[in-house]
């Protein structure tokens, strides 16, 4: 009997009022791994009037008190690691040490929010006025909508939930269809730490019903949307007046100087652009090298492509797990089929695979003499394949670098300063790693990009201000009318009589 899972509104788990449920299945092997509600919305209005209920409650909730409940969530992880990144790897194919990656960054990032309710920190500033106080104060926005990938399961939940917690919001969290059970899981620890009925409500089911009922729903102030640009799009539309951030593709690239140390660089174009089978926002998807290098660099990555082993993320011999869906290899094999109408050259990959007659898995894929205008090189392709495209100087690599709509990671690996920093000056990404590759961010730095990649900056105390309001407060008391930019005489305050 394969399992069926509710949806959590005020604490309980229910069902849909749809009646009806979909399957999940593990992209390694095509088996079903349980059944979810497919919400309507309807269940989107029950999750918001709870939201509602909780609201009151939660926002006066202390928010160093808030801040125990996830510590006891982030214990509660820590135990759980090793399941939950089982769990992963079944449910959306990444290998299992990314998987465990996975679950360790929502562990950071819930210490180091429960830390954050210690903080919250806003400004105090003195007065224009004599006998005038003024500060600011944080607030919750109200009720949040947070709509998530299935690529980083609990991770990017994690990163919108436990900043939206601290700061005294209630949500409706609606996880992406591939990946409905991580989500689960997730808020089963944080209503198992203490988190109070109502605050988190979860609603699985489709981005056209439940996704973009939530964009749309009057009583819903905030929405923080990961995803694709074109629903990043819709977001934006449907949305109105709402604090909206969006966190959406990437077209990354890695910079290869001639300077490089080319061991490293190949080490961190191999991880950045196949670890998680190339489905990362952050993926590095374009190798920007230098003309003097290409030929050598292009040997060293075939003979190193050649050796990844694809398979079963569960399996510790396994290199590159399998894409998300059938539909995600049918995507990448397209832009196969695009990329050699272009002209662009073939050197290894190109090919759907399956193990045992089963399971979604694409042949890690390079290209080469890409010209940087191809379709190849400027679109999201959101699995594994690699476009290299050579370039003379570090002025045209940066061109290169950044004529692309997306704005979201890159990479140089250089061993001259100058090239490095200027990297840094110049490229219009809301990520650079210098001698890394295009991933690996921590929790307690901004997140997010620019451009096409949208707005948001979640994680680190920027999380803390996609997830809050801020209020001035003036205290006057000085006990007669003070007019700001009129009564503003300066000198010391009169002696008492
Ligand atoms: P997606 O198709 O945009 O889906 C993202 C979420 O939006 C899912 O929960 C989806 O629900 C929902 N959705 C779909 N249509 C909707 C609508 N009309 N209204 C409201 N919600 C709707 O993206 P994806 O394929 O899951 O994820 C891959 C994309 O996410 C890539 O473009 C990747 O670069 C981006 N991403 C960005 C970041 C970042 O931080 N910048 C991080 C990770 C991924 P269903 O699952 O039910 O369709
Ligand atoms: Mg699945």
């Amino acid at each position: 009997m394969v399992k069926e899972y509710g949806i959590l509104i005020g604490g309980k788990w229910v069902k849909s009022n749809s009646g009806e449920t979909f399957d999940n299945v593990n992209p390694a092997n095509e088996r079903v791994i349980a059944k979810f509600q497919s919400g309507t919305p309807d269940d989107v209005n029950r999750a918001v009037d709870a939201a509602e209920k909780a609201l009151g409650y939660w926002r006066d909730f202390p928010a160093p008190k808030r801040g125990e409940i996830l510590l006891k969530a982030a214990q509660l992880l820590r135990k759980d690691k090793e399941r939950l990144a089982r769990l992963m790897t079944m449910e959306m194919g990444k290998v299992i040490a990314e998987a465990r990656g996975d679950v360790q960054e929502a562990i950071d990032i819930t210490e180091y929010m429960a830390g954050e309710g210690r903080r919250l920190f806003t400004q105090t500033t003195p007065s224009e006025l004599r006998d005038k106080f003024c500060t600011s104060v944080r607030i919750p926005v109200g009720i949040f909508g947070l709509i998530t990938p299935w690529n980083f399961p609990v991770a990017i939940p994690s990163w919108k939930i436990t900043p939206a917690l601290i700061c005294g919001n209630t949500m409706i969290f609606k996880p992406a269809s591939d990946t409905p059970l991580c989500a689960i899981e997730f808020v089963k620890i944080l209503e198992k730490a203490g988190v109070p009925k109502g605050v988190i409500n979860l609603v699985t089911g489709s981005g056209s019903k439940v996704g973009s009922a939530i964009v749309k729903h009057k009583k819903i102030r905030g929405i923080s949307f990961t995803g694709s640009r074109e629903v990043g799009e819709f977001v934006t539309k449907e949305a109105g007046l709402k604090k909206v951030g969006l966190e959406l593709g990437g077209k990354n690239g890695i910079i290869v100087m001639d300077d490089a140390d080319l061991e490293l660089a190949l080490d961190g174009v191999i991880w950045g652009g196949y670890g998680t089978t190339g489905q990362r926002c952050t993926a590095a998807s374009r190798v920007i090298v230098h003309h003097k290098i290409k030929a050598k660099f292009e040997r060293m990555l075939v003979s190193r492509i050649k050796r990844l082993r694809l398979g079963d993320g569960l399996k510790p011999t396994t290199d590159v797990g399998p894409q998300i869906n059938a539909k995600a290899v049918e995507k990448t094999h397209e832009y196969t089929g695009i990329g050699i109408k272009e002209g662009a050259k073939l050197l290894c990959g190109g090919k759907p695979a399956k193990i045992n007659g089963k399971g979604f898995f694409y042949r890690p894929t390079l290209f080469t003499d890409v010209a940087p205008d191809m379709r190849i090189a400027q679109e999201e392709i959101f699995g594994p394949s690699i476009s290299m495209i050579p370039v003379k100087t570090l002025d045209e690599a940066i061109d290169v670098m950044n004529g692309i709509i997306y704005g979201l990671s890159s990479a140089i690996y250089t061993n001259d300063l100058k090239n490095a920093f200027e990297s840094i000056e110049r490229i219009e990404a809301g990520l650079t790693y210098v001698n890394s590759s295009t991933i690996g961010a921590e929790v307690h730095l901004p997140f997010g990009g620019i451009k096409g990649t949208g707005h948001a900056r979640e994680a680190g105390w920027a999380g803390i201000e996609e997830f809050s309001d801020v209020k001035s407060v003036y205290v006057d008391y000085s006990g007669t009318l003070q007019r700001a930019q009129i009564d503003n005489v300066p000198g010391p305050r009169k002696k008492r009589k």
